[in-house]
């Protein structure tokens, strides 16, 4: 190895969902939303004036952070916005957890947080999840450098009431407490009304999943101002312009259209529904999810045969195979009845051979 080699980040990075290049796929390993954004961004997209373009973004993400606050009734002060949920995380991990004593956060849980750990060289300690894949909350009540809960959780899609998220930022008044609501609108209460009451909360959410905007790349936080001041301090220190000239025009218009937001997320709620119950009948035990995903094994065949079953036909869905807690099981987006039906037909017809 050559001296300089030595010098190099050794990090064993994120891996994240494929995305195949095929025209006929059934796409259902990465939580993306099966219908399109709302009719306005697609009308004002239409309209976008490409001269923008020539210019830098607005470094503030003036208009973005205006109508999160309208729409959160908060003030503009409580609001930071980044390039999907994932860039909002990492700037607050390195914002926030620089104490020697460890973060806190599940064994199960999204996967990236101990990347970020790792990565920025904080120390942490995952709690088990107990044999029903739920949180022990009294794990997170001893002294720690931060806490990091997703809520409902992934990959589980398990979701806890408001009371027990409480609970654990009650007690926890003297480190930062993340809740990464990445699926809270799929049916969970958000701990947003708890962010005046505590501030030492910061709730992160998304428009990948619920605005069906993964390809535009839009996360934000909001809290307590402090907290706030320092992420976008740190932001300032990395680069200011992270939101392109598209997402800050678009962004806006995906949180005009209520009801167009709440139909949406009643089909893909109901369709979860009926996915658990389908894969029920077909021999699976499903957890009782509150996401836009559900998470499944099947009573006799392995998960990863499965998965390969499914891909040689064009479906794909996700398993986490390297960690052996849930190694047999599937991860499987809500697609569309259309896209959920062909994959229970695929299922069914493996199952009978
Ligand atoms: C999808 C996801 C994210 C990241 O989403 P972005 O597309 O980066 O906004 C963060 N946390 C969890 C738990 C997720 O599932």
């Amino acid at each position: 190895m050559r001296e300089w080699e030595k010098n190099f980040r050794k990090i064993e990075p994120y891996v994240p969902g494929e995305q195949p290049k095929l025209k006929d796929m059934i796409k259902l390993n990465t939580n993306e939303n099966p219908y399109p954004p709302a009719p306005g961004v697609v009308e004002a997209m239409e309209h976008f004036d490409v001269d923008k373009l020539r210019l830098y973004p607005d470094d503030k993400s003036d208009n973005l952070v205006q109508a999160l606050a309208e729409y959160y009734h908060v003030k503009k002060e409580q609001v930071f916005v980044g390039v999907g949920s994932d860039d909002v995380l990492g700037m607050a991990f390195l914002s926030f957890f620089n104490s020697e004593k460890p973060i806190l956060f599940p064994d199960i849980t999204y996967s990236f947080y101990e990347v970020w750990a790792n990565l920025y060289k904080i120390p942490f300690e995952t709690q088990p999840l107990d044999e029903a894949f739920r949180i022990h909350k009294e794990d997170y009540y001893k002294p720690n450098g931060g806490v990091v809960i997703a809520n409902p959780n992934a990959p589980t899609g398990i979701a806890e009431d408001l009371d027990f998220i409480e609970d654990i930022v009650k007690h926890n008044q003297d480190s930062v407490v993340i809740v990464d609501e990445a699926y809270v609108d799929f049916g969970t209460r958000s701990a947003l009304s708890l962010v005046d009451k505590y501030e030492n909360l910061l709730v992160v959410q998304t428009f990948s999943k619920s605005r069906s905007m993964a390809g535009l790349r839009i996360g934000f936080c909001i809290g307590n101002e402090k907290l706030i001041k320092v992420i976008t301090d740190v932001k300032y220190s990395y680069n200011s312009y992270t939101m392109n000239q598209t997402s800050l025009y678009l962004g806006v218009e995906a949180v005009k259209n209520e009801e167009y937001f709440r139909t949406n997320l009643a089909k893909i709620m109901e369709e979860r529904t009926r996915t658990i119950d389908e894969l029920t009948k077909l021999g699976f035990t499903c957890t009782d999810s509150k996401t836009n995903f559900v998470f499944a094994t099947h009573k006799d065949v392995p998960a990863k045969e499965l998965l390969a079953m499914l891909r040689e036909k064009h479906i794909f869905v996700r398993n986490f195979g390297s960690n052996p807690r849930i190694a047999n099981y599937l991860r499987i987006t809500i697609g569309t009845r259309e896209q959920m039906d062909t994959l229970f037909a695929a299922i069914r017809e493996y199952l009978q051979q």
